[in-house]
This record gives C-alpha cells, sequence and structure tokens, in this order.
C-alpha cells in the first residue's frame, strides 16, 4: 500500500464557521496522520502559485478574493492511498453535487465555497506541499495503532 502525503487546506469558509476541529476529525477518524499543520493567510501571490492551472479561467478572480478573504489551515495528511481517499472524502467540487456522507455534501451548498482543498493526484501533491511547507516543518512519528492496522491489510 502506497504511503501517500496530501495538502489539505481548510479554506476560509471553514474557518469563518467554525468547523476547523469537525473537520480535522474526519481525518484524524479515518486513521491518517496529520504530518504538518498550520494556520496563514493567503495572499494574492500565493493563491495564483496554489491555482496555477485556474488562473486564466474567468471565475479565477472570485476564487482569488475568497482563499485570500481569512485564514485558511494547511495540513499535510500521510497514509495510505491518502491522495485518492481524501479526495473521496472531501466529495464532489460543488457542494449541491457532492454525496452525503462527505464534506463537501454535508456542509455546504456552494461550488467556491466548499470548505476543503486537496491535492488531486500525485503530481499536484509533490507540487502543492512545499508551497505551504518546508521539509522541516514536516514530522516524522510513527502512530502504533496505524500501523497494526496496516499490518491485518
Ligand atoms: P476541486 O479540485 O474539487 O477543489 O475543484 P477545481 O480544481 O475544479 O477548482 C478549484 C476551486 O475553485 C474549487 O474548489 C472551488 O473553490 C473553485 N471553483 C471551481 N469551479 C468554480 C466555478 O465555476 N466558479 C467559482 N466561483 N469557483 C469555482
Ligand atoms: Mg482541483
Amino acid at each position: 500500500m502506497p504511503q501517500e502525503q496530501t495538502l489539505i487546506l481548510f479554506k476560509p469558509d471553514a474557518i469563518q464557521r467554525r468547523l476547523i476541529g469537525a473537520l480535522l476529525s474526519r481525518i484524524e477518524n479515518k486513521g491518517y496522520k496529520i504530518a504538518g499543520l498550520k494556520m496563514l493567510q493567503v495572499t494574492p501571490e500565493l493563491a495564483r502559485k496554489h491555482y496555477e492551472e485556474h488562473v486564466e479561467k474567468p471565475f479565477y478572480p472570485h476564487l482569488e478574493s475568497f482563499i485570500t478573504s481569512a485564514p485558511v489551515v494547511a495540513l499535510v495528511v500521510e497514509g495510505p492511498d491518502a491522495i485518492s481517499v481524501m479526495r473521496t472524502m472531501m466529495g464532489s467540487t460543488n457542494g449541491r453535487e457532492a454525496n452525503p456522507g462527505t464534506i463537501r455534501g454535508d456542509y455546504g451548498t456552494s461550488r467556491q465555497m466548499n470548505l476543503i482543498h486537496g491535492s488531486d493526484g500525485p503530481e499536484a501533491a509533490k507540487r502543492e506541499i512545499p508551497i505551504y511547507f518546508q521539509d522541516n516543518e514536516l514530522c516524522e512519528y510513527s502512530l502504533s495503532l496505524a500501523a497494526s492496522l496496516m499490518a491485518a491489510d
């Protein structure tokens, strides 16, 4: 099973709605490890770097205003198939289309203010993690229960 790291953001709407604890609990309850965690204010420059693929799209100015409107919480989440499993846990981009049981499906009705970002593949994770975290800001440690769960897979 590939041990993967993925870049997760709790977006400004999650912070405004006091959902940091609720969202973090979902990730911890799933069994994933938090390898890095910080709160920061996204600047327009950082937003353009992160959302490189969307900068030319008509909705980008709205997305930039939104993502810079309040702090975000950035995390590196680690574990087996963390990238795709976190995407499944997040649900579809549009909260109105996201399945119940997913974060976006349970907490929102907006396509833009959809609470959470997660890298959409290994290449994206490799590009996005260093945008938010230096190597020495990521912690290596073991979760003993996670190790025994994986041994039983
Ligand atoms: P994601 O990978 O599911 O987050 O979705 P995308 O990569 O397609 O888009 C990045 C982010 O831009 C989304 O999470 C939304 O916050 C926002 N977004 C996507 N599509 C639209 C749109 O059509 N309009 C607006 N206003 N925001 C959008
Ligand atoms: Mg995306």
